[in-house]
């Protein structure tokens, strides 16, 4: 049976605010959209809890057996400097200052994300669309939205109408705004803006001589809006109706608002059924944020180059501290906070490595099957990693108390906590065993030296000391292998 016919999983739904059962619409398939970074400069370790948090989702989901279709966005157009559809563009405006092509400042630092992704161990999407890949299907969508009546052209810029929107619709609901409170928080536009409402928003925008972003469409030459793509590349890949979109909580408004009145008005639905938000990720109480400065990059994390950090930290202890939170609780970063999750994530390898000795026998309290039945429980609720490493540990004080000849358990209920401990451990938390890695990379490195003195030693015709390397390697288990790519070595 699969484990998620054995699983009532529950998630926050930021829609209705509650917990709530999860199905998916067309189980074991499931789709789930995450907004992805705006690719203008290097991620921070904010947008990297975000990204993080995901992976756990998207890991937690394919451990029960369902077959995640995952799509995260690249934004490498329309995002503009100011969020309310002024200014220039993000990437454009880099590449003005760098003297750059926007496709340089996009390559640049979409690779540097998924170099980030990849050292903290984060599975990548299954689908990673970019903006300027679907403009076609984005000036669909606005033909679509003015055809409902619910975007208005002015001027080669066309704008979604949110008061028209909302007499038959609910703009707001995601985020719990009142149209009539939005409308008092607005500053008066009269006379000063092409827009209706101060509310409206901008789903295709004139690009102004400038702007080196620009593509033709049927108002004149422009660039979409920012939140049109992430509408228009979710139901691509998902349907018009699919199962989880996630992003971090201060995409909630407007951006997925925004998303939500657009699948509303150019699909008749509303596109998304769960929607997940992630918390903040704050440095010294203050939010991490590009704008103010306020930041940390992952490379200052890794290298202890900061004047933030005494020393630096290992990618998957960096995950591990983060995995201490909850994903909708906010996180706040220390140099202490860091120290004690690095003492935490140690134990816990020592005792991972520890349980691969232990031999099945004797007696003691510590109950397998209860405790992994809790684990469950804990992601069950909404991925409540916080509570899973808790019941981890009490497994890791086991480990360390019970005596390696006859641990306490029998054979069974051994290969149960180990099992489980792999699975709960690597696969759904994602951690890594950073020693056994170092081991790893350090023995390439002795490897490659000996291979080297080999392959010297055999043009000398020195066929003693070739024979000798190549003997005592098997000796302890390590075959060397000659092929036209040079020589490999494989562990027995
Ligand atoms: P951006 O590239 O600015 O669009 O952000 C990419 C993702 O990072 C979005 O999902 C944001 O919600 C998220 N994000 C930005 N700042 C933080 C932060 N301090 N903590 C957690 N997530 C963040
Ligand atoms: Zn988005």
């Amino acid at each position: 049976m699969p484990l998620y016919e054995e699983n009532d999983l529950l998630l926050y739904n930021s829609l209705s605010r509650k917990k709530e059962k999860f199905e998916p619409l067309n189980g074991p398939h499931v789709g789930m959209y995450v907004c992805g970074p705006t690719v203008y400069s290097d991620v921070h370790l904010g947008n990297c809890r975000t990204f993080i948090s995901f992976d756990l989702v998207y890991r937690y989901l394919t451990h029960l057996g369902y077959k995640v279709r995952y799509v995260r966005n690249i934004t490498d157009a329309g995002h503009l400097v100011d969020d309310a559809d002024e200014g220039e563009d993000k990437i454009g405006k880099k590449a003005r200052l760098e003297a750059l092509e926007p496709m340089e400042i996009v390559q640049r630092y979409t690779l540097g994300f998924h170099d980030v992704m990849a050292r903290f161990n984060a599975v990548p999407p299954s689908i990673e669309p970019t903006a300027t890949g679907h403009i076609v299907e984005q000036i669909d969508t606005v033909k679509k939205i003015l055809d409902a009546g619910l975007a208005y052209e002015v001027n080669g810029s066309v704008y979604f109408d949110v008061p028209k929107y909302n007499e038959t619709h609910d703009y707001g609901k995601l985020s719990g705004r009142k149209i009539e409170e939005l409308m008092s928080g607005t500053r008066d536009l009269e006379g000063q803006s092409e827009k209706r409402s101060p509310l409206d928003f901008a789903i295709w925008k004139k690009a102004d001589p400038t702007h080196i972003m620009r593509w033709n469409s049927p108002w004149g030459v422009g660039f979409p809006g920012w939140h049109l793509e992430c509408s228009v590349m979710s139901t691509k890949y998902l349907g018009e109706q699919f199962d989880i979109h996630g992003g971090g909580m201060d995409l909630k408004f407007p951006h997925h608002e925004c998303e939500i009145a657009q699948n509303a008005a150019s699909t008749g639905k509303e596109g998304v059924r769960y929607w997940l938000h992630g918390n903040m990720l704050t440095l010294n109480g203050a939010r991490m944020s590009k704008s103010t400065g306020n930041t940390l990059l992952p490379y200052e994390l890794f290298t202890g180059d900061t004047d933030k950090l005494e020393k630096g930290f290992a990618p998957t202890v960096v995950r591990f501290f983060m995995m201490q939170a909850h994903y909708r609780s906010q996180l706040d970063f220390s140099n202490d906070a860091l120290l004690a999750a690095e003492k935490g994530y140690v134990r816990l390898m020592d005792a991972v490595r520890k349980l691969k000795s232990l031999q099945p026998g004797g007696t003691s309290d510590f109950k397998v099957s209860e405790w992994k039945d809790k684990c469950y429980e804990a992601m069950n609720d909404d991925f409540n990693s916080p509570i899973l490493i808790a019941h981890i540990f009490d497994a890791v004080r086991f480990i360390n108390g019970a005596d390696a000849t006859a641990c306490g358990i029998s054979s069974e209920d051994l290969e149960t906590l180990t099992q489980s401990i792999n699975a709960f451990v690597f696969d759904v938390l994602g951690l890594e065993d950073a020693a056994a890695d170092e081991g790893g990379a350090k023995l390439d490195e002795v490897m490659k030296m000996l291979i080297d003195m080999r392959a010297r030693a055999r043009a000398d015709k020195d066929w003693a000391l070739s024979d000798k390397i190549r003997d005592q390697l098997a000796e302890i288990g390590i075959q060397l292998k000659d092929g036209p790519e040079g020589t490999t070595y494989t562990l027995q």
